[in-house]
């Protein structure tokens, strides 16, 4: 279906219906568990809108529909965390005998998932390095199921070639899954670019006020019918409160998103010229390796990135991060206020590891100039103590 706006449009009209709600603007929060049937012939015949609070609420459903949407996809369904969107996505295309490919960037706890429950149900992994398309390409057996990618790679900022990775694994029927939660569906639509599932953490930038965690996974038409029966059989769901709260966060994405951006490349800019900093990890940076195929791929930069400290010794990082005064420490990301963490990194396949300490920033929606003046700082308290 051909759309008739752009999606800073859908992001505002997107699961709106005022005068079902006496006008209301927004769509209310329903709370339900029971929902009722009016007669012995409706209950029969189940053709109403909502049938049981965990399958959907009206609530629910516009986030579905709005996700939908952004994402170009057929369906959408909701979980209580982006993990549970990573594991649900894993589970609904894969079972005991079955091998996968995941790339050796992907969120630490999917990895996690993958050597201990998938293991022991029979699946196995094999990770390859995110960008080496020939290792994909070789990664493949007469069992292969999947491959689960992420781009840009957590902590490190890959980006892969998802037109490439997909035209390897089509002919083979092998299913493309991939974690959207850096780009989110504004910025990147991976179903537009060969993938099957997206999954998004809600929590980070959709959600956007760091006082919700949710995920979402959205299918293509092909893929739908496994990814609804998953997620029914393992009654996952979400409240209405949090599916408001997720509403409310999209409304603004749009704009959020460029200010994030904005300032993300302002501080990795200024970090990139510090003579303490090794190098920046962020893909809009023109030397960054990633930058071509993010530049035709993508259609801009969020405000999460890395860089790459000189070697020191660890009181020298304690003092450079103890005192910040904008910068929270912390996990999770995508909220209105800034953060930094050190990154722990755990590959398998070939990776060249930092030689120094690498932190991960979360670009806020604070001033810039003070951001960059409380780094500052924090390097005046690295170099003397
Ligand atoms: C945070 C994150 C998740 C998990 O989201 P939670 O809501 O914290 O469970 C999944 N994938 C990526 C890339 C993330 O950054």
């Amino acid at each position: 279906m051909k759309k008739s706006h752009k999606d800073e449009t859908t992001l505002v009209t997107a699961g709106r219906e005022p005068f079902a709600h006496f006008g209301a603007v927004n769509t209310p929060v329903f709370r339900a568990s029971t929902i009722l049937f009016p007669t012995h012939a409706a209950l029969k015949a189940r053709t109403q809108p909502f049938i049981y609070g965990r399958r959907a609420t009206p609530t629910t459903r516009a986030l579905e529909e709005a996700l939908t949407e952004l994402e170009s996809g057929t369906r959408t369904v909701l979980v209580p965390s982006g993990l549970a969107a990573c594991t649900l996505a894993l589970l609904s295309f894969c079972k005991a005998g079955d091998h996968i490919v995941v790339s050796d960037g992907v969120y630490g706890p999917t990895r996690h998932f993958c050597d201990t429950i998938l293991r022991r149900w029979g699946i196995e992994t094999t990770y390859v390095a995110p960008c080496d398309t020939a290792a994909w390409r070789k990664a493949i057996r007469a069992n292969t199921a999947l491959f689960y990618l992420e781009s840009p790679s957590s902590l490190t900022f890959e980006v892969q070639d998802l037109p490439l990775l997909a035209a390897e694994a089509r002919p083979h029927g092998i299913k493309i899954l991939i974690d959207n939660t850096w780009a989110t569906p504004l910025l990147f639509k991976p179903l537009e670019l060969g993938a099957d599932i997206v999954i998004e953490a809600i929590t980070k930038y959709i959600g956007g006020h760091s006082d919700l965690t949710m995920g979402s996974v959205t299918a293509n038409k092909d893929a739908a019918d496994a990814l609804l029966d998953m997620h029914g059989h393992l009654g996952l769901t979400v409240g209405g409160d949090d599916a408001y709260l997720a509403l409310r966060g999209l409304r603004t994405l749009a704009t959020r998103l460029k200010r994030h951006a904005e300032t993300g490349l302002t501080l990795a800019r200024w970090l990139g010229a510090r003579p303490e900093v090794t190098r920046v990890l962020h893909p809009a940076l023109p030397d960054d390796p990633g930058h071509e195929i993010w530049r035709r791929d993508f259609r801009g930069t969020s405000g999460l990135f890395a860089f790459e400290l000189k070697p020191c010794p660890p009181d020298a990082l304690s003092r450079f991060l103890d005192g910040l005064q904008h910068f929270g420490m912390g996990y999770s990301w995508g909220g209105f206020e800034s953060l930094i963490v050190p990154a722990q990194i755990a590959r398998t396949a070939a990776y060249h590891a930092p030689q120094g300490p690498l932190l991960r920033i979360s670009a806020g929606l604070e001033e810039a100039g003070d951001l960059i003046a409380d780094l500052e700082a924090a390097f005046a308290r690295f170099a003397a103590p």
